[in-house]
């Protein structure tokens, strides 16, 4: 049975999305503002795992992951450059986006940029005027959060000066005061050049209605999963419950999931403190993104993980047994009871996959195939079965990352009507994917897809 712990209740539950065979998933995705570090992409391959694994399951996902261009960081760095925040943002997105690729991060289904979404934010903002919850003063628009009467619900701890009227209108403020929160800031004059002219005034949107804006425009009112960094529990993710549920009147998320830091000497990895790393920083050093990749993904997303370089060279260690294993095993004759060993180790594994995406676990039952498999004999079936585990892992299937997600579904058809042997079906699919540039070749381990 699948089972998340909720941060909204504070337990671990069986994962039951609204629709059975598919899931919503909404992911606070970068600001950028800066190189995305490797805190940040922490966070991102935690997003990336869970949607692997909920797809490994026979799940079909749709997943956004917001671009956040506008907001107070991004504003500030464009005028501190003296670019425009278009030319400014741009830079760091694209970036961002090569970063995603290289860690072998799949493509979502939609990534919004807050700038090309200011009409959904502002009818929220209108909703919210009408209905009570949003009043409006001389520098912008605000949510009262007294009237919210939940508010508070998914920290799990009281905050203080809850009372009413204590405005902040900057995005980001102390972990554990309530204020009532800016969702339109009018326009003043270091904002420059940034600022729309709406039906709700002249100005910009607060960071927080930006997700509210994006996650009901592409997933609906109430989604299935919501996931960030821990440090957006407050006050980003409970604005945008209250934002969302006072202008929908329905629960805005079902699965609260926040991975904890990535650290460095104890302290967190972040901008302010200047202990980061990025990719490009361990690639100069000679590490190939797979290695981070491993390294990032393999403690439980819900464990603080400390950064060394002692880690990486384990994570490499690892890898190293895991291509080897494929190396000598491709295409030789399995040991009799090779069967049996691997469907143990598949329940296994999703057992502690189950258990609220128990990686570490996950990973000590694959080590344990190898080391087992490798005593009776590994051949073809060994190699497939470790190739399975990868489709989560997404450690040996580099090469399958640039072919387009609609090609990797018809493919993945193509090899389950393989399996059933319905070779009708799977010529039908082979000359699919022919037609639209791919050619597909058949492996011991499973198939290869490459264009043509
Ligand atoms: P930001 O661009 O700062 O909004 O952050 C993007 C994502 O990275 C958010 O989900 C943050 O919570 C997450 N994040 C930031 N720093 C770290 C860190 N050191 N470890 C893990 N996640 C982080
Ligand atoms: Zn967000």
């Amino acid at each position: 049975m699948l089972k998340f712990y909720n941060t909204l209740t504070r337990k671990i539950e069986e994962f039951k999305p609204l629709n059975k065979s598919k899931v919503n998933i909404y992911s606070c995705g970068p600001t950028i503002y800066s190189y995305v570090h490797l805190g940040n992409l922490r966070a991102f391959l935690f997003y990336d795992l869970l949607r692997r694994y909920l797809k490994y399951k026979g799940f079909k996902v749709k997943q956004v992951m917001n671009i956040t261009d506008v907001d107070d960081k991004t504003i500030k760095g464009a005028n501190d450059e003296k670019m425009s925040l278009k030319e400014f943002t741009e830079k760091y997105e694209k970036l961002f986006f090569e970063d995603l690729k290289k860690l072998n991060v799949e493509t979502f289904e939609y990534y919004p940029r807050a700038t090309e979404h200011i009409k959904e934010m502002v009818k929220i903002v209108q909703i919210l005027l009408k209905n009570g919850y949003a009043y409006k003063t001389d520098d912008g628009i605000y949510f009262s959060v007294a009237k919210f009467d939940s508010y508070g619900n998914l920290t799990g701890q009281k905050l203080k000066q809850i009372e009413a009227g204590i405005r902040i209108k900057k995005d980001e403020y102390d972990k554990e005061e309530a204020h009532d929160f800016a969702l339109w800031k009018f326009w003043d004059e270091t904002d420059g050049d940034v600022f729309w002219e709406t039906e709700v005034g002249k100005g910009r949107p607060g960071w927080h209605l930006e997700c509210s804006a994006m996650s009901m425009k592409y997933l609906g009112k109430t989604l299935d999963i919501h996931t960030g960094g821990i440090d957006l529990i407050f006050p980003h993710h409970q604005n945008e419950i209250a934002q969302s549920e006072a202008s929908t009147g329905k629960p805005f998320v079902n699965y609260w999931m926040h991975n904890e830091h990535l650290m460095v000497e104890g302290k967190k990895m972040s901008k302010s403190l200047g202990n980061l790393y990025t990719l490009k920083d361990l690639e100069k050093k000679g590490y190939n993104p797979k290695v981070i990749r491993y390294e990032l993904i393999s403690s439980h997303y819900r464990q603080r993980s400390n950064f060394t370089f002692k880690g990486l060279d384990a994570s490499k260690n690892a890898i190293d047994k895991l291509t080897n294993f494929v190396e000598l095993s491709k295409g030789k004759k399995d040991g009799e009871i090779i069967g049996e060993l691997i469907k143990k180790a598949k329940t296994k594994f999703e057992e502690a996959m189950d258990e609220d995406l128990n990686i570490s676990e996950g990973l000590a039952v694959i080590f344990e195939f190898v080391k087992e498999a490798n005593k009776i004999g590994a051949g073809k079936k060994a190699c497939k079965a470790i190739m399975e585990f990868d489709e989560v892992l997404g450690i040996l299937s580099y090469e399958k990352e640039d072919v387009p997600e609609e090609i990797k579904e018809i493919a993945k058809e193509r090899e389950e009507a393989r399996t059933k042997k319905d070779w009708k079906t799977s010529d039908k699919l082979r000359d699919e994917i022919k037609n639209k540039g791919y050619s597909i070749e058949d492996l011991d381990t499973g198939y290869r897809l490459k264009k043509i």
